[in-house]
């Protein structure tokens, strides 16, 4: 297989076509950003680092029955994946309270959520991501109503495959944003999934294991990104 010319560079991954229009590579970078691109640096190796993640975390999806866009791992920075036309949306669920749940409702930190929320933001920094419902969605055709419905059942179906997953390494699953496409006439998780957009913290300590490291300042984030793969049992190549 052949890679070709980069088709979108987003603020910490690309997408190249390759020979087979139906498959594109994802290349995980080291560039990491965060409160809509105001913040930015350079972390060496997170890339790496968090391609393996993702190989992991999105066999495990897939082995759990939701089906995704990830076909293969490469190479060091990047995996195989099939071509989808994206939704302009982003789908969170939240297991205990913390970040834009908390400034905007008042709720208090660490707060258990049962059940879990779920909220959509539609995917558009300069608007700062904004909340939406499903009426935003259907009314401005962002997506059909059975794809609503799909997009939820799908991405609490990853809160029960994933919140077991890190239980067992000693990990909280906070919350995470999920990203969906079309393929093939069908409705599949897209993107990724790594600490870049979850939020992780050990059961024990409640210590930080993710992007919020990054944007509180509190170092080792690359490192701390490694623990999370060492302690899922993931082996990372060189
Ligand atoms: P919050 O709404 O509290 O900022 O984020 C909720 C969860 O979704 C967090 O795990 C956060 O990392 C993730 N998230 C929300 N928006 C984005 C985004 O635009 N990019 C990434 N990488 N993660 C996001």
């Amino acid at each position: 297989m052949q890679i070709l010319d980069e088709i979108i560079s987003g603020k910490a991954k690309s997408l190249y076509r390759t020979d087979d229009p139906k498959r594109l590579v994802m290349r995980f970078r080291n560039d990491t950003s965060a409160f809509d691109g105001e913040k930015t640096a350079q972390l060496d190796d997170k890339g790496r680092v968090n391609n393996h993640i993702n190989a992991f975390v999105m066999k495990k999806i897939e082995e759990g029955g939701v089906p995704t866009h990830f076909v293969k791992l490469l190479s060091g920075q990047d995996s195989l994946v099939r071509s989808m036309e994206m939704l302009p949306i982003e789908c969170v669920v939240r297991n205990i309270a913390t970040g834009s749940l908390c400034r905007r409702l008042g709720i208090e930190e660490g707060l258990d959520l049962e059940p879990p929320l779920f909220e959509f933001f539609l995917k558009n920094d300069a608007l700062h991501d904004p909340m939406i419902n499903d009426f935003h969605i259907l009314t401005f055709g962002w997506a059909t109503r059975e794809e609503i419905e799909q997009m939820k059942s799908m991405t609490f179906r990853v809160n029960e495959i994933l919140k077991k997953l890190f239980a067992e390494a000693g990990i909280l699953l906070v919350d995470y944003k999920l990203e969906f496409g079309r393929c093939d006439g069908r409705l599949m998780l897209g993107d990724e999934f790594s600490p870049d957009g979850c939020r992780l913290w050990d059961m024990q300590t409640r210590e930080k294991l993710d992007k919020d490291r990054f944007r509180q300042d509190l170092g080792d984030v690359v490192e701390t990104y490694r623990l999370v793969a060492e302690r899922l049992g993931i082996q990372i190549d060189h």
